[in-house]
């Protein structure tokens, strides 16, 4: 039987059509008219007045820490478990990342936590929304205007996820997304900043080109990367873009579906289906194991992939990445439930062009991998 992959993106709509039209016209690079229309069309479907596309989700967040002017030794306050991506826009401007505990209930950042780890120091907060359920994101916001803090949002897992009715990706002073393949918008790899404040938008678009001086071509006064898009990559997102309310329903139902058949099983811990703000749209479906259970998130892999099952463990907490403590962060800190999370977590294939099948395959795989142990 063939093995499932624990994602394969949907890409059956106009991809083709739009990118058949970057061949036939010559325009491939980041100069090609669909990296505007996929800029506006972003910007203006989450909220925002101003995209600007980049390589990837990753190159959103160093591009979005650099505009709002954090600098070595500011603080940013994020949580301890998420991607490497967050706190390394952070630690290579020299800053400081300051983490905050998991909630366990939502696997997002305990936000009751960050009050505390405020100092003379924090310069901004980042929010990341993680799996599929947004943070509360009220709270963050008004502690950032008690303590004149700025707000970076992580929507990188939440394109369609709304916050109390707002969209996910309008909040705070700049917010970025991730296109990459597993994304409810894939581009294969890319990102897109977005901000209402003309000025940053101005100051991302330098910083997104090798800063270029407007005036002079190929004279800098400020050193940045390449991290343009390409028309290719824009017009696939575009295609993409078209079709995420039936992305962001598909993946609910499967959600739903998958929380409905696995619930039977004893030590497991399901995505909440939602919360007061959000209802849940499974980026991918995540489990955790219960206390009871003695092996970790590795072992469920591997008798998983026995199974001709793909999955994967959650992130790896920022304090315990082998990096960061070479270079002194993080010494001595604990955070239990982000390490808990990080040990015990794991997602099975949850990609949109999973079919019921192969679903219904997953489900009887995790039920035999649980009664083995
Ligand atoms: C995927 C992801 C990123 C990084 O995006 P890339 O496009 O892979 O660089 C950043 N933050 C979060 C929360 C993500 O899930």
């Amino acid at each position: 039987m063939d093995f499932i992959p624990v994602n394969e993106p949907l890409l059956n709509g106009n991809e083709k059509k739009y990118l058949y039209e970057c061949i036939e016209t010559g325009w491939i690079s980041s100069e090609g008219p669909f990296v505007k229309e996929f800029e506006e069309k972003i910007s203006s479907a989450f909220g925002r007045k101003y995209g600007i596309a980049v390589s990837s989700g990753t190159a959103a967040l160093e591009v979005a820490v650099q505009a709002l002017g954090i600098q070595k030794g500011d603080e940013v306050i994020m949580p301890a478990f998420t991607i490497i991506s967050c706190a390394m826009a952070v630690t290579k401007l020299g800053a400081v990342p300051v983490l905050v505990d998991s909630d366990m209930h939502t696997w997002n950042m305990n936000v009751d936590e960050i009050e505390a780890k405020i100092t003379p120091k924090t310069k901004a907060i980042m929010i990341v929304h993680l799996y599929g359920l947004p943070v509360e994101v009220d709270q963050i916001l008004a502690l950032a205007e008690k303590y004149r803090l700025k707000v970076i949002e992580d929507a990188a897992e939440m394109h369609g996820q709304t916050y109390k009715g707002r969209p996910c990706g309008s909040f705070g002073d700049i917010s970025t997304f991730s296109f990459y393949s597993n994304k409810h918008i894939t581009t294969g790899e890319g990102g897109m900043v977005v901000t209402d404040d003309e000025k940053l938008a101005q100051r991302c678009r330098m910083l997104r080109n090798l800063c270029f001086r407007k005036d002079i071509r190929y004279v800098h006064d400020e050193i940045s990367d390449n991290y343009r898009l390409t028309n290719l990559q824009a017009a696939v997102g575009l295609a993409q873009l078209e079709r995420l309310d039936e992305f962001v329903k598909r993946k609910r139902e499967m959600g739903k579906y998958y929380t409905e058949q696995l619930s039977d099983i004893d030590g497991l811990i399901f995505p909440l289906e939602k919360t007061d703000y959000a209802d849940n749209i499974y980026w991918v479906y995540g489990i955790v194991l219960d206390r009871q259970i003695q092996i970790d998130n590795k072992e469920i892999q591997k008798l998983l992939a026995e199974e001709g099952i793909g999955s994967r463990t959650f992130f790896w907490c920022m304090h315990e990445q082998p990096v960061y403590q070479q270079q002194g962060f993080f010494e001595g800190q604990q955070y239990p439930n982000a390490e808990y999370l990080a040990r015990k977590g794991f997602y099975i294939p949850s990609g949109l062009a999973l079919t019921a099948e192969q679903m219904k395959r997953v489900v009887e795989g995790m039920h035999r991998v649980m009664d083995r142990i």
